[in-house]
């Protein structure tokens, strides 16, 4: 084994910088090949990642935490992508449903700290289940979104599950989003039409008012102290990041030293 450190991923990072969603989705593909999944909340940036994964025909599965309490047309959004699109969706999904979690804990999502609590429990420990599968996830984060997003890496190392975390979408801009959107079929949750700018659990999101933050209707019962539910650790502090273990064999490949795909 050998140890993938942040700051190597920042110097790949920076080669990468004027690259294409494409270009970086074709690297990941051919870096990581089946230890690869997307991560989809079926936003509007997901959808865009999983149509560019379907459009250049890369066997890459998307994987979909469904916290048993999202929009209904969350989940016709995943259906329509998997039928649709030809990809392969896995949904993962919490050890307790919602009303067995009540029942044990309490309505944690009315609280600032119950949220955490929520979050991790229904978000965070499905991916969990899976860790020792993958060795890297693709994210739809952009730095066009604001927030702490704004600097959001095209690479980053996601300690909890000892992969790297990769966001193609890193610099799409506005612009090049709404063109995407212009020039292909891309399935969009309904619900970014009704005035929601970000999607995820329906016990905690609204719609937003015209010139409000993009995240103004995610937690809006707390206030502005929860925004991010955890799932992106590129979200959260990345503290004394060291590094993650993989193959030597890997760590080559991604560091560039043995590969003859060059983007
Ligand atoms: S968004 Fe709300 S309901 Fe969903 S997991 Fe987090 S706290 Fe729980």
């Amino acid at each position: 084994m050998a140890t993938l450190t942040q700051q190597q991923l920042n110097n790949l990072a920076k080669t990468f910088d004027d690259r294409t969603p494409d270009e970086l989705l074709r690297w990941a593909f051919q870096t990581f090949g089946s230890r690869l999944a997307a991560l989809s909340a079926m936003q509007q940036s997901g959808s865009i990642v999983a149509h560019m994964i379907s459009r250049l025909k890369l066997d890459i599965p998307v994987l979909f935490v469904d916290t048993g309490v999202m929009f209904q047309e969350t989940l016709e959004t995943r259906d329509r992508i998997a039928k649709e699109y030809g990809v392969r969706v896995r949904t993962l999904s919490p050890s307790l449903t919602m009303s067995q979690q009540t029942e044990k804990y309490g309505v944690l999502y009315l609280s600032v700290e119950g949220q955490k609590e929520c979050c991790h429990m229904r978000k965070v420990e499905p991916l969990l289940a899976v860790k020792g599968q993958f060795d890297a996830f693709i994210g739809s984060l952009r730095r066009a979104d604001g927030g702490r997003r704004g600097d959001c890496p095209i690479l980053a190392l996601d300690m909890e599950m000892n992969t790297v975390r990769i966001n193609p979408l890193a610099n799409f801009t506005d612009e090049q989003l709404e063109a995407y959107l212009a020039e292909y079929p891309v399935i969009v949750n309904p619900l970014h039409h009704q005035g929601y700018s970000t999607i995820g659990c329906n016990r905690c999101t609204t719609p937003v008012l015209p010139g409000e933050p993009k995240r103004a209707g995610r937690w809006r019962h707390l206030g502005p102290w929860s925004q991010y539910c955890g799932i992106n650790p590129t979200d959260v502090d990345q503290g004394s990041t060291t590094g993650i273990e993989l193959s030597q064999d890997l760590v080559d490949r991604i560091l560039g030293q043995k590969t003859d795909f060059m983007i």
